[in-house]
């Protein structure tokens, strides 16, 4: 039987909430399916880490998780640390010290799940953004001079590279290939930043020729949040820098129903190195503790690391599972119901547990 190893870092807020969770729907559909088992082990990282020992993870911290499968991870943000020092020391240091260079946003609306558009229902919006995750706007560089005084001066460099966007490009060519429309939207700001946007564009068109069967086109970021709202059919495959596709995956979750359905997958396609997956949404500590946290996008994204295992039926059974459930009006009060994360989880389980699924 095949034996999956995976880390859990549930870290902080409504991480540890979900991310049980997510074990629990994970361990069911492996005993379901019977041909896999799922060797969680889990990490203490996160803020209460950070209190203790000054630092979110050990300093060792990526080299003890790349023997691993995959990597399942909760969030991070605690209200009385800095989001620059959770986020820098835990969840980007293991996206970009893994090269998880393709972060993968589905979005689709669930049955039973209400679109705050009007008249957009399931079927009208399902895509997939892809979203640079190794460089861009995050690449960490820039700096401060003269600190506090009238003249201080503040930088952040957006760096991208030709290997960077030529990879980032071809993945979402062979995703958007993939799948039943075979569209892509590259998303750019390429008529007011001349540089690197420009060269995305330039970069697209070439990689566009090794997809001929791929229909293609350009969006400015800024057109592209109407676009989204206003004609959700019109789009497909989607693929941005690290700054807009975190932005536009934010509206899409939002869009889609809440950012409690919302799910990630930060891909190192190449497979080198273990891949992460989490739900899109923060730590939310306004709801921390109260045991009303939507698991779904923590169950849609252990779909996608099951998916991504190879594990494809049990993927799939899974997220059968999460659809019959938010169907049945079995969710929690961010999407308009009452019931709590464990009442979600149990019926997810059931579910995977029944005849039909
Ligand atoms: P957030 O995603 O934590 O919360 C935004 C809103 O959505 C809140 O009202 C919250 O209650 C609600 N929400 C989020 N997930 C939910 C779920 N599963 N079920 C029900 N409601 C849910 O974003 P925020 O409030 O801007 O940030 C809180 C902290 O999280 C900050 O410290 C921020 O830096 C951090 N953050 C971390 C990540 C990450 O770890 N990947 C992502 C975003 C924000
Ligand atoms: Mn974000």
């Amino acid at each position: 039987m095949k034996n999956y190893k995976i880390a859990a870092i549930p870290a902080d807020g409504i991480g540890p909430e979900v991310i049980a969770a997510g074990l629990q729907a994970l361990e069911a559909v492996a005993r379901r399916d019977g041909g896999f088992n799922v060797d969680v082990t889990s990490f203490d990282w996160g803020s209460d880490y950070y209190k203790k020992h000054g630092m979110m993870m050990p300093e060792n911290g990526t080299d003890q998780l790349k023997d691993f499968d995959a990597i399942f991870f909760g969030a991070v943000g605690a209200p009385d640390v800095p989001d620059h020092i959770t986020l820098w020391g835990l969840r980007l240091p293991i996206c970009q010290g893994f090269d998880q260079y393709a972060n993968v946003r589905p979005t689709k609306i669930l049955p039973g799940i209400q679109s705050p558009l009007a008249g957009v229902g399931p079927g009208d919006l399902d895509w997939v953004i892809v979203r640079e995750n190794s460089e861009g706007e995050y690449s960490g560089h820039g700096g401060r001079a003269h600190r506090g005084l009238p003249e201080e001066v503040g930088t952040e460099v957006a760096i991208f590279t030709r290997v960077g966007v030529t990879r980032i490009m071809r993945y979402a060519f062979k995703l958007a290939q993939s799948r039943p429309r075979k569209l892509l939207t590259v998303v750019t700001k390429s008529n007011a930043q001349r540089h690197g946007m420009v060269m995305w564009d330039e970069i697209a068109a070439e990689v566009s020729k090794e997809f001929p069967d791929v229909t293609w086109d350009k969006m400015l970021v800024d057109a592209m949040t109407v676009r989204m709202t206003l004609k959700p059919q019109s789009l497909d495959t989607i693929v941005a820098t690290n700054l807009h596709a975190d932005i536009l995956s934010d509206l899409a979750g939002a869009l889609a129903g809440s950012l409690g359905v919302a799910p990630t997958g930060n891909i190192d396609p190449e497979r080198r190195y273990p891949s992460m997956f989490e739900p899109i949404h923060g730590s939310a500590f306004d709801i921390t503790g109260k045991g009303i946290a939507n698991p779904v996008a923590t169950f849609w994204t252990a779909s996608q690391m099951l998916d991504h295992l190879g594990e494809n039926k049990a993927a799939i059974r899974l997220m059968r599972a999460v659809e019959k459930v938010t169907e049945e009006g079995i969710v929690t009060p961010d999407i308009g119901g009452k019931a709590t994360t464990k009442e979600v989880t149990e019926a997810v389980c059931e579910a995977i547990r029944g005849e039909n699924i």
